[in-house]
């Protein structure tokens, strides 16, 4: 087993690892792709960033 933790949802292997929201009801980490899709899917029209930035 290797130390690289994996997307639940693609499996991908993570550099960076993101902690789904509870409302989301997964286990495990997602990448940021599968993240920001889910962003996507649960918030649809919100324009919600991994990063936020400002002006
Ligand atoms: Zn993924």
């Amino acid at each position: 087993m290797k130390g690289q933790r994996k997307c639940s949802l693609c499996e991908a292997e993570m550099e960076l690892s993101y902690v789904p929201m509870e409302e989301w009801k997964m286990d495990g980490f997602l990448c940021g792709r599968c993240y920001s899709r889910k962003l996507a899917e649960f918030y649809p029209g919100e324009h919600v960033r991994v990063e936020p930035s400002e002006k």
